[in-house]
């Protein structure tokens, strides 16, 4: 958060004098309460009275103030003149810089006229007639404003409701419980929903601030607006959602909302784009305002001004939120005459869906979460269900570079609607793509093979691994999964032990996962590695031969594990000693998910004779690769054609270079890096006894839960109602491991650090939750 405002310093005694030697001013002086400036009232001996407000130029640059003064000049011809203060000019202009205050510090100082009547905070039950009146004046004024241009507009600063994401950073000053996660909830909607359109919003200058103070009525009639620090160049209604957010701050909230959006609306209309956001808007207003109540607390105790609303404000945004978008905004369109707006069109009943899934899907087929999810659209790091509701996607690798890339989503149409076809054709687009793969690769992997998933990559890899050396026999990981195919569910532990399962054929022989947090050997990689010496000799005794020993560099259903230092080193030394081939599947965690490299054989000291892609190497398009080195690819190419229908398609092919392309120009490898760094250290702070270990690489994280930190006795229960609290707060997770109870984290590689900030809170609470 940005230093708190240094008020300026001065007397009355002093302030009197300037008003009096420059603008000719006399009179009683009266100090007003202000955030950030000093304003003093001056009435005179007939009773007119001026406002004399000066500001620290530190905590406010001059072009500012003159921004606000040349906004209030232009509306001095406008209609809305008389709702506004007119600027006085002083001898020298209509404002003076002095050096004026106690510190010495540069002060621009103005007088303004006064506006008479009593503030709307006085009034302790707004009428209805009144909040018409706002948004009327509201409407007005953003009317007058329309045509006004500064250079000096275009402002960054906390209250600028295009940018609340700094509150990520100051979650900590909340309390931790319901109130926070409601700020969190309001961060995160306002993210996916509103941050994303912002630039379609109609933009121009607003006053920014129609708080309950800045506000002056009679009667039933709003009859000033005043205080301009805040005007700013935004989406025209943010104006409306700021006011909302202090005028809805009565017993009836959304009727108040109504019924000002409804005066506003007859005046300047407000479109349906703009009325489903605004439930969004006024709520990420709330966060700040909470969010900076409770730091200026620790700032300035006793700042009237600043803490006053703060109760009021946390009530709002828990009656809001119980509402509910949907409920708020289909009544606030009701009452403009709109009907409500519909985001996502054609959605139909959860219940039904789930109903026709029974009947027409296997029951083999699972769905996610006790109360499952129906999903209608995605965007970056979020999806989004049947009422447009926001989901942080916090365990979704395929969506590599977020979801419906633009790129990605261009590269597939373009290519869809003029060829698609097998790979029996010359065509670029699977040499452009080959040729990009490769140059991310280390020499010898230079031969491409495209398939459409991961388990055809795995598939094809053993093939060409027997092909080559004539061995049949497979090594593997415990808690390794390779696949869905027959072979590979043989030669995937993680599927063998668990329901349905059945032991291991005689030619899969299966190691220790070499998990250094809970596996026999600690953090001994080569002793996890020493069986398949053993095992290389128990295949030459039955006359067959290890073909291949097949390893995820970090391993992902074993639970997030990353393996023991010094394992891939030395298994790949006993297996090729054998006379068998290394296989890195990387279908989960390549494509620079490690973050400090593309791939994450990289950081393991080996390169593999054969490396098998999938999952996100299309962001979803099915696509799976095969690469490996010219000695094995010629080995393969015995006469047996490999064809493929769908592999290396040109649609496939351009999909999975746009891909490889938004990694590079968007620095996702980077940002896999600096984030995943965050958000592991973040997740190790996070103090609880059954949190065993935080462990992984960029955002390829784990968190393992245990009943007992000494026994570390897998707690599943635990991990899964911490998945499952996580999902009612919007935050999808899941769990893995053969115990499943590791809590994994693998977001689009797009997760930036306010979603890890919104990620590690919720996980927070959840912990609180199921402790
Ligand atoms: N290997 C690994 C490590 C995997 O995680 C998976 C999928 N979970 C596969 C292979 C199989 O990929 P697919 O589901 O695309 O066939």
């Amino acid at each position: 958060m940005p230093p708190a405002p240094q008020r300026p310093e001065i007397s009355a005694a002093t302030a009197a004098a300037l008003a009096r030697e420059h603008w000719g001013l006399s009179g009683q002086l009266r100090e007003l309460g202000s955030y950030a400036d000093r304003n003093f009232l001056i009435e005179g001996e007939a009773g007119e009275r001026h406002v004399l407000k000066i500001t620290a130029e530190a905590s406010e640059p001059r072009e500012v103030v003159e921004l606000q003064a040349a906004a209030l000049g232009h509306l001095s011809e406008r209609a809305s003149a008389a709702l506004v203060p007119r600027v006085i000019p002083s001898r020298a202009g209509p404002l003076l810089v002095a050096s004026a205050d106690a510190r010495d510090q540069a002060c621009v100082l103005r007088v303004l006229s006064w506006l008479p009547g009593q503030l709307w905070s006085e009034r302790s039950a707004p009428s209805a007639a009144l909040r018409r009146s706002l948004g009327l004046a509201l409407a007005q004024l953003d009317l007058d404003l329309q045509d006004f241009e500064h250079p000096a507009m275009q402002r960054s600063f906390r209250w600028n409701l295009t940018t609340p994401e700094w509150i990520a950073d100051e979650l900590s000053a909340l309390e931790p419980g319901r109130q926070r996660e409601r700020v969190v909830d309001a961060l995160a909607q306002f993210r996916a929903r509103v941050a994303p359109r912002l630039s379609e919003l109609p933009h121009q200058l607003i006053h920014g601030d129609a708080n309950e103070h800045n506000l002056v009525v009679e009667g039933d009639a709003l009859c000033g607006i005043f205080d301009f620090g805040d005007t700013l160049a935004a989406p025209v209604i943010c104006e409306l959602a700021i006011a909302l957010a202090y005028a809805a701050m009565v017993p009836d909230p959304v009727q108040a909302c109504a019924e000002i959006c409804a005066a506003y609306h007859s005046r300047r209309a407000l479109s349906t784009f703009e009325l489903d956001l605004l439930f969004d808007l006024i709520r990420a207003r709330l966060a700040v305002s909470v969010v900076s109540s409770a730091l200026a607390h620790a700032h300035e105790p006793d700042n009237r001004h600043v803490v006053a609303s703060e109760a009021k404000s946390w009530a709002l945004l828990g009656t809001l939120t119980d509402f509910g978008r949907r409920a708020v905004t289909k009544y606030i369109a009701g009452a403009c005459g709109q009907s409500a707006p519909v985001p996502v069109p054609g959605a139909r009943s959860r219940t039904r869906l789930l109903a026709q899934r029974r009947v027409r899907l296997s029951a083999a087929s699972s769905l996610a979460y006790d109360s499952p999810l129906y999903i209608r659209r995605g965007e970056g790091t979020w999806l989004f269900d049947e009422h447009d509701a926001a989901y942080l996607d916090c365990v979704n690798n395929v969506a590599h570079v977020g979801h419906c890339h633009p790129r990605v989503v261009e590269a597939a149409s373009a290519q869809l609607a003029t060829l698609n076809t097998n790979t029996r054709y010359l065509h670029e687009g699977i040499l452009a793509y080959a040729e990009r793969l490769c140059a991310t690769l280390p020499e010898p992997l230079s031969v491409v093979f495209l398939v459409c998933s991961g388990s055809e990559a795995n598939e094809l890899a053993l093939r060409i691994a027997r092909a080559h050396t004539g061995g049949r026999e497979v090594v593997v990981v415990d808690g390794a999964y390779h696949g869905n195919t027959s072979t590979l569910i043989d030669i995937s532990p993680y599927k063998l032990r668990g329901p349905g399962g059945h032991a291991p054929p005689p030619w899969v022989h299966v190691l220790d996962t070499p998990d250094p947090y809970s596996g026999r050997h600690g953090d001994d990689g080569p002793a996890y590695a020493a069986p398949i010496i053993a095992a290389a000799h128990a295949a030459r005794v039955r006359g067959e031969q290890l073909a291949a020993f097949i390893c995820e560099p970090v391993m992902a259903c074993a639970g997030q594990v990353v393996p023991a230092p010094g394992f891939l080193e030395a298994a790949y030394g006993h297996a090729r000693a054998a006379g068998a081939v290394c296989i890195a599947d990387e279908v989960q965690v390549g494509f620079g998910r490690v973050g400090d490299a593309m791939w994450a054989f990289e950081a393991e000291g080996v390169v593999p004779d054969i490396l098998t892609l999938g999952k996100p190497i299309a962001n979803g398009h099915p696509v799976g690769a095969v690469v490996t080195t010219p000695a094995l690819a010629a080995s393969f190419a015995n006469g047996m054609e490999y064809f493929n229908t769908f592999g290396g398609n040109p649609v496939s092919c351009a999909v999975a270079s746009a891909v490889l392309e938004v990694i590079a120009d968007e620095g996702l490898v980077a940002n896999a890096r600096e984030t995943g760094a965050w958000l592991r250290a973040a997740l190790r702070e996070l103090d609880d006894p059954g949190v065993g270990e935080v462990r992984g690489r960029g955002l390829f994280l784990g968190v393992e839960l245990v009943a007992d930190p000494e026994t570390k006795a897998p707690d599943a229960r635990r991990a899964r109602a911490i998945v499952e609290y996580a999902r009612g707060r919007h935050v999808l997770l899941s769990t893995d491991g053969p115990a499943r109870n590791v809590v994994k984290i693998k977001p689009p590689m797009c997760f930036g650090p306010v979603e890890a900030r919104i990620l590690v809170t919720t996980l927070a609470a959840a912990l609180r939750a199921t402790s």
